[in-house]
């Protein structure tokens, strides 16, 4: 009985989620900090799932799949996190992203500080605290970390981690992307851990954030040009073993640094940041138009996700933005790019009762989940 029930629940879960949608794209706004302009009314507002950015010569309003305003809670953020924690133990790839201009809060986001956990360290909690629960299936876990840095891979939980330039990179952070027979795709030769516990899981995941911060010299803050990926491996072992990846990856700053007349490494940078955002903009919108070609192989960050953002996989993208008047300019560009990721060409023919079915059918199922839950 117990294990109909949650058969049941899992179900519900799962077609929940698709009527949610497999891409889902949220905003996250950063509360205001002092070196912000307090003196001008703040441009960005918040309505519902709506975001309205108004000032001197621009009046745009945006929509999202849900807004985090400023005060979000890290808690409210993993409680959309949580039920595609599930799927990832389901056996579907998932990827959370964060995405936005630095200093909006991604890393807050992800990583989150003492005291205020990120998605990162609580999804690492949650899984294996669920997986205990399961009584019918038993998991193993293994992490993975690694860095895209000016097109080049390095791995972050690899034993002995030099001191790096960036001139050095392309040679000493060489790995490269090979796409298996069935279909996946693997970072030959990436470090993967595997993880008996969570203590040992935090202990991996700690390591490899310091080693992204400390090994490389002489250039400040590789890490706001940088795309910082964690990977867990989650595997199923029942009547046959599946496994399944979960993405976490805090993405590099998405500022204009071309615009700014930056030259030599600033402009490598920028422009190798800006060629593998955009490129994931492309594969996403791809993917919620349904597009035959989805060009995943025109950076390497999509080409380590490809098999993790489309069909069966689930996908999370939460957009940063700032809430200072000095940010306007970025900030109507990362909504932008939100925008675009969210289109769905049909969208507009959706007939009205169709919608209204969609909502009911949600909350069905929102309570056919808590029921089973209940009786749980
Ligand atoms: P990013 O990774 O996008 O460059 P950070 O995560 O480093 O930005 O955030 C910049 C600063 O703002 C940090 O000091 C961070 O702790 C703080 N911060 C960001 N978002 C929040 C939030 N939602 N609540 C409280 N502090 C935040
Ligand atoms: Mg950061």
């Amino acid at each position: 009985r117990q294990r109909q029930l949650d058969r049941r629940r899992r179900e519900a879960l799962d077609k929940l989620i698709d009527l949610k949608g497999s891409i889902r794209v949220f905003c996250r706004v950063r509360p205001l900090v002092q070196m912000n302009n307090l003196k001008t009314k703040p441009p960005v507002t918040v309505e519902h799932e709506k975001i309205a950015v108004k000032s001197v010569g621009i009046k745009k309003e945006f929509s999202v799949d849900r807004v985090f305003d400023q005060e979000s809670k890290q808690e409210d953020v993993f409680q959309e996190v949580k039920p595609i924690l599930r799927s990832a133990l389901d056996g579907h790839n998932v990827c959370i992203l964060a995405y936005g201009q630095t200093g909006t809060g991604k890393t807050y986001t992800m990583e989150g500080t003492d005291g205020k956990l990120g998605i990162v360290p609580r999804a690492i909690q949650e899984l294996f605290s669920q997986s205990s629960e399961d009584s019918s299936s038993t998991y193993s876990f293994s992490i993975s970390m690694l860095e895209v840095y000016l097109g080049s891979l390095r791995d972050l939980l690899a034993p002995r981690q030099p001191l790096l330039r960036p001139t050095e990179c392309s040679t000493a952070c060489n790995l490269s992307i090979l796409a298996t027979k069935s279909g996946a795709v693997e970072v030959e030769g990436l470090t993967d851990v595997s993880v008996p516990n969570l203590k040992k899981a935090n202990q991996w995941y700690c390591r490899g954030r310091r080693a992204r911060s400390t090994s490389w010299t002489n250039v400040n803050d590789v890490s706001s040009r940088s795309h910082c990926l964690t990977r867990i491996t989650i595997r199923r072992h029942g009547a046959t073993e599946e496994v399944s990846k979960l993405w976490l990856i805090d993405l590099g700053g998405s500022e204009r640094l071309l615009k700014t007349g930056a030259s030599g490494l600033t402009m490598d940078e920028g422009k190798a940041i800006n060629l593998s955002l955009s490129a994931l903009g492309d594969v996403i919108a791809a993917l919620r138009r349904k597009r035959s070609h989805v060009p995943y192989r025109n950076s390497k960050l999509t080409q380590i996700l490809s098999d993790s953002l489309g069909d069966g996989s689930k996908v999370l993208m939460v957009v940063h933005i700032s809430p200072s008047e000095d940010d306007v300019g970025e900030t109507v560009c990362s909504l932008s790019f939100a925008k675009r990721a969210r289109s769905i060409e049909s969208n507009r023919d959706i007939p009205e009762d169709l919608k209204m079915l969609k909502q009911k059918r949600l909350a069905e199922l929102d309570k056919e989940v808590c029921d089973a839950n209940e009786e749980l």
